[in-house]
């Protein structure tokens, strides 16, 4: 068995009397890919902005490599490994590229520099632009932008809320091409999609949410393979 990174146990989110999240559980295994797929306000980014601390859980435990942060506040994590690639990208957008990587890279102190430059030559747009604002950038060059930033925590684990929504189908490819990269390089990744059927392309499990509630779990080729969780909860496109 792998070692777990993080394990969700039992936990509800709920905003007034709205239950968005009810007994949500399931474990990350270090080293996967993760991803939870579902409808609009199935409840995946309350599920995952939960566990980063940016809201609080009404009920049940969020562990990470076994420690109890439940109730940790979101920038307490990102020292400790878990960063967030927020939804929307919210890259700072009258900042310069520089900039919004230089917050990502606070952590390293005088390596900031050699890291950041790292990052120039894996997104040459990223460097060629570096000094123009974030807000020039085009949708997809600023996911790579919000994802290069949050990798410059050097996290253990990242959160991913839905990083292609909004772009064009070529830019989502490229996309999943780096998450599948920061895969490979040895982050974990929690990854919520609406597009399930990319997501699940991409990672080693899954899990559907369907009002709150997780409906089906298992290997993302499994899911992938029943026609009855295509036609019940993927859709036929
Ligand atoms: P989306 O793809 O639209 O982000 P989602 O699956 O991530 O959907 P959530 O955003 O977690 O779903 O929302 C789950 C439910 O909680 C929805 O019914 C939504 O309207 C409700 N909700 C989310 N945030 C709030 C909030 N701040 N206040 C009240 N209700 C909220």
């Amino acid at each position: 068995m792998a070692d777990t990174l993080l394990s969700v146990q039992d936990l509800t989110v709920s905003y007034g009397r709205v239950e968005a999240v009810r007994g949500v559980s399931f474990d990350v295994a270090a080293g996967s890919l993760v991803t939870l797929v579902g409808a609009n306000g199935a409840g995946k980014s309350s599920i995952i902005n939960a566990i980063s601390g940016l809201v609080r859980p009404s009920g049940g435990r969020v562990l990470f490599d076994g420690d109890d942060i439940t109730r940790a506040k979101s920038h307490r994590l990102v020292p400790r490994g878990l960063v967030q690639v927020p939804e929307g990208r919210q890259v700072l957008a009258t900042m310069t590229i520089t900039e919004n990587l230089q917050m990502g890279a606070r952590s390293l102190g005088r390596g900031a520099g050699a890291a950041i430059d790292e990052m120039y030559q894996r997104f040459p747009v990223l460097g060629e632009r570096r000094k123009l604002a974030a807000g020039s950038l085009s949708g997809g060059e600023q996911q790579m932008l919000a994802i290069a930033r949050a990798m410059l925590a050097r996290p253990r684990l990242v959160l991913m809320d839905e990083p292609s929504m909004g772009l064009a189908p070529k830019i989502v490819d490229e996309v999943f091409a780096v998450i599948e990269e920061v895969r490979a390089g040895g982050t974990t990744v929690l990854l919520v999609e609406q597009n399930a059927r990319r997501a699940l392309q991409a990672a080693d499990e899954g899990h559907i949410l369907q009002n709150g509630e997780i409906a089906r779990s298992g290997k993302a080729a499994t899911l992938l393979a029943d026609d009855d969780i295509i036609q019940a909860y993927l859709g036929t496109g």
